[in-house]
């Protein structure tokens, strides 16, 4: 046995491994394909070791010509399943491997009918090994099987451009498994390159098959075929359209069917005038709006837009638009909800203040009450601090039950209410009058000593006499008062209070329509009658 023909063998072995494996593996584009590439490689390889095993030259010829079965099929098969890899489903189809399979069976056919025709070889040129002078058929079929495999190449390598990295990889190496027998027969046939003696080619495709097994080992050759790519565009449910630069539709896949004007045959139609689309070409959604109203159907789309100059003609656009229609209602109807809350919340702050505001009023004057009188004269105190004196003046309107008993409770009640504007009326700035009691309201004063608090009693005092004769004819309208002057009275308001109460007392006991300040004892300063 010579290192030829153990080579060749080996070869054989290591064709069989690789086309077990392959039938092992799962489904994919091209298996069948890339099979049947090995099997021919396989015939071709065991026919030239008969070839080398027989000394006798008729069986010689025979071999070489049995052997076109797989010159033929191996690379046809090969480029056949690059090109399902690389996407040409529909050369994997049965229909298309049986034509492959025809071509190489006629072309093996046509080899072993020479001697009728002659149009593969025209005759022997070395009886040895042996080589022929080639017909016009041999050319025929090697520019065939040729212009299949550049197709493939090429096919393979544009392909190669979009894929993924393991993809890439993938079709990078089906590619190289080709071209080295390819190359080894190239010098074989147009420059006589010799391994053994003989055509270098069976030796060659053996690294193809030590090739699809590696691939098939190391990177997922038929485990993870390229499937999707090309159904990714037919099945995304996001309309997608490419347009050029004078609104010419160049590709839509069917989601955007349901669009406007981009039904069926819109392709290579340029689109009206007005059509929502135009707009978008020449905009820059970096910074624009990215929602496209389309009232047609009424849909609203978030629009991402891909410039296309690198791959496209100039100015041709991608758009991918995604149905924002129900996200869109939803955030209208959070908006409009969200601004309803605000309104009745701003209602609701407004009628508490409402609630407050009356509930620290007289309802019959309009003065604070006595509850609220608290609040305001603490911060008051604390305000003005002891450093600045506060008059607290505590008036009770006197025999007020008479003004009742005599002219009707109605009466009473607007005697309250003139006395009640009289205080609001004449009430220094920084001062506050509140209904205390019944008929009796209490005046804080910040900032002013017991002559000008007294000052103030008699002026209002005057007031109310004024307004007398009007509310209670020959009733004589007077009161008492008893005033405490912050800090000598009280330190607190509870003690202001309290003396300007003790005060008051002793003013009614002298016989009312007078004022009495608090001191330790409280001392009439002002008798008006
Ligand atoms: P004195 O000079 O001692 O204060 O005598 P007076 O009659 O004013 O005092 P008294 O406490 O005996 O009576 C107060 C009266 O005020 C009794 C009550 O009916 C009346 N009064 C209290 N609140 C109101 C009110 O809102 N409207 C009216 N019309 N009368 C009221
Ligand atoms: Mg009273
Ligand atoms: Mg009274």
């Amino acid at each position: 046995m010579t290192t030829a023909t153990f080579l060749l063998a080996v070869m054989l072995a290591l064709g069989l491994i690789a086309c077990a494996a392959a039938f092992r593996s799962p489904r994919a584009p091209g298996k069948v394909a890339f099979i049947l590439a090995v099997v021919c490689a396989l015939w071709w390889t065991a026919m030239v070791l008969l070839r080398f095993a027989t000394p006798d030259l008729s069986e010689k010829i025979l071999y070489s010509e049995l052997a076109w079965f797989g010159i033929i099929g191996a690379p046809m098969f090969w480029a056949t399943g690059i090109l399902s890899y690389a996407g040409y489903r529909k050369l994997g189809t049965p229909a298309a491997i049986g034509a492959i399979a025809v071509y190489a069976i006629v072309s093996g056919m046509a080899a072993l009918t020479n001697d009728w025709h002659h149009g593969l070889y025209t005759g022997i040129l070395n009886a040895q090994r042996p080589t022929f002078s080639h017909g016009w058929l041999f050319h025929i079929l090697m520019t065939v099987t040729y212009i299949f495999m550049i197709w493939a190449c090429i096919s393979a390598i544009s392909r190669l451009k979009m894929s993924q990295s393991l993809h890439r990889r993938q079709l990078f190496g089906l590619v190289a498994a080709m071209l080295m027998p390819w190359l080894a027969n190239f010098a074989f046939v147009f420059f006589e390159f010799r391994l053994f003696n003989d055509d270098p080619t069976p030796f060659a495709f053996s690294l193809t098959s030590l090739a699809m097994l590696m691939m098939q080992e190391h990177g997922k050759l038929f485990v993870a075929p390229p499937i999707a790519r090309d159904v990714i565009f037919k099945v995304l449910p996001d309309p997608v359209i490419v347009i050029d630069g004078e609104a010419r539709v160049l590709e839509v896949n069917p989601a955007a069917g349901k669009l406007p004007g981009l039904g069926d045959g819109a392709v290579g139609t340029i689109l009206p005038d007005g059509h929502p689309l135009r707009a978008w070409i020449a905009r820059d959604t970096q910074n624009d709006s990215r929602l496209l109203t389309v009232d047609e159907i009424e849909s609203t789309f978030e629009v991402s837009v891909q410039r296309l100059e690198k791959w496209g003609s100039d100015g041709s656009v991608m758009f991918v638009l995604r149905d924002v229609t129900a996200r869109e209602a939803v955030q209208e109807q959070l908006a409009a909800a969200s601004s309803d809350l605000v309104i009745r919340l701003n209602e609701n702050l407004a009628l508490q203040k409402k609630l407050a505001e009356e509930a620290s009023r007289d309802h019959l004057t309009g003065l604070y009450n006595r509850r609220h009188a608290s609040k305001i004269v603490l911060d008051c105190l604390d305000a003005t601090g002891p450093a600045r004196p506060v008059a607290f003046a505590l008036i009770d309107l006197d025999h007020f039950k008479q003004v009742n008993d005599r002219f009707g409770h109605d009466a009473g009640d607007n005697v309250l209410i003139t006395f009640a504007r009289i205080l609001r009326d004449q009430m220094p700035t920084d001062g506050c009058a509140f209904r205390f009691g019944g008929e009796e309201f209490l005046a804080v004063i910040p900032g002013i000593n017991e002559i000008q608090m007294l000052a103030l009693t008699q002026h209002w005092r005057d007031l109310l006499a004024e307004e007398a004769p009007d509310l209670t004819p020959g009733f004589q309208l007077t009161f008492s008062s008893g005033i405490a002057i912050f800090p000598q009275s009280g330190s607190t308001l509870a003690a202001c209070t309290k003396s300007a109460d003790i005060a008051l007392y002793d003013a009614k006991l002298r016989g009312r329509n007078c004022d009495v300040v608090w001191r330790d004892k409280p001392n009439p300063l002002n008798i008006a009658s």
